[in-house]
């Protein structure tokens, strides 16, 4: 178990984080998500004990971990660019951590080929116990690098965008085949990603950060289904946000009217998913400016009578049965409008 109590870490004048609390359960996998230059790997590298905070606390499994040196707090570690060693094997990368120990604590030589075995079975890498890194493929040097991290019986695993340099499918496959590791060898993770995809698809829990603060904490559906802000709907996929004028609990947007309880009267802002927007050809209250076509749905650019932009997301059937064409007026019902007060954005 990983708590984070009140962390606080400047550079300079610069607060990269700002009062982070956060727990971390045994067994479970936490992404950290949040675009560039948000905190993640400055938080990262505090949990690996590489950097130090001004503030706050951290305890592994109870102890105050900037009490116990890095290389006692059994963590392991996958950066996003592979930092294999080039002179090295696969074997003899695999096998540093263990090489490297002193004491009573090393294993013997054979204990160690036999676990550096068992490691590349486990990621796949089998047969290239011999190969140099200048010799695999992005994946396999990113799995190379996770058997190394794993190599020491890490409590906690720390990977910060382990597999952002990779490309998309690599990138799908390596994300499932790790979640399926972290489960299977009972692991407690930390992943950090700027990609919201991938932090929905492979985390039991999303930690959604901006500037140096934690924005929302929760299940992937809880984060998508229930933004807590306006920041995290908006990084968690296309939304359209229009301009809202909220009175007695009623919100006016465009020619919708949709209830906003507890919400003060004045201006405020409205999100809409685009594929939560049904299009039909009865009551005109928009124009299609522009379709494209992407994959199994399609993409239209509207514009609404007073010129204001709005995207809609439809399936391809749908297009094809009202045999939609730019510069046709159409009709619009959003299936759902979340309203924010002007202040909360
Ligand atoms: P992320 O991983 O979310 O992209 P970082 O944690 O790397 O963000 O950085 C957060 C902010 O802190 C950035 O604005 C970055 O420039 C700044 N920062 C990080 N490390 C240092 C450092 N060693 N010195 C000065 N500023 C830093
Ligand atoms: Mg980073």
């Amino acid at each position: 178990m990983i708590h984070v109590e009140h962390l606080t870490k400047r550079f300079g004048a610069f607060t990269a984080l700002d009062d982070v609390s956060l727990a971390v359960p045994d067994g479970r996998l936490v992404a950290l998500l949040g675009p560039s230059g948000s905190g993640k790997t400055t938080l990262l590298r505090i949990l690996a004990g590489l950097d130090h905070p001004d503030a706050g606390s951290v305890h592994l499994d109870g102890l105050d971990a900037t009490a116990v040196k890095t290389r006692d707090r059994r963590v392991g570690f996958v950066f996003q660019h592979y930092a294999l060693f080039r002179h090295m094997s696969v074997a003899e990368n695999v096998a540093f951590g263990l090489n490297v120990r002193k004491g009573p604590g090393k294993p013997a030589k054979a204990e160690i080929a036999r676990r550096v075995g068992t490691l590349l079975d486990l990621v796949q890498l089998g047969g290239l116990a011999g190969r140099y890194p200048s010799q695999l493929s992005g994946g396999q040097r990113q799995r190379v690098a996770l058997a190394r991290a794993l190599a020491v019986e890490p409590r906690l695993l720390l990977l910060d965008e382990p597999f952002g340099a990779l490309d998309a499918q690599v990138r799908k496959d390596l994300r499932r085949w790790l979640r399926q590791l972290h489960d299977e060898m009972g692991l407690t993770s930390v992943f950090v990603t700027h990609d919201q995809e991938e932090a929905l698809e492979l985390a039991d829990e999303v930690v959604v950060m901006s500037k140096g603060r934690i924005e929302q904490i929760g299940s992937p559906a809880e984060i998508y289904d229930n933004p807590a802000t306006p920041f995290v709907f908006q990084f968690l996929g296309n939304a359209n946000r229009l301009e809202a004028s909220i009175a007695g609990g009623v919100a006016r947007v465009g020619h919708w009217r949709v209830a906003a309880p507890g919400i003060p009267d004045g201006p405020g802002v409205a999100f809409i998913r685009p594929h939560e927007i049904d299009v039909d050809l009865a009551d005109p209250v928009a124009a299609i400016r522009h379709q494209v076509v992407l994959g199994p749905v399609v993409r239209l650019d509207l514009a609404l009578a007073d010129g204001t932009a709005v995207e809609a997301a439809i399936d391809r059937e749908t297009h094809a049965r009202l045999a939609l064409r730019p510069g046709q007026p159409v009709g619009l019902t959003a299936r759902r409008i979340r309203i924010f007060a002007e202040n909360e954005v």
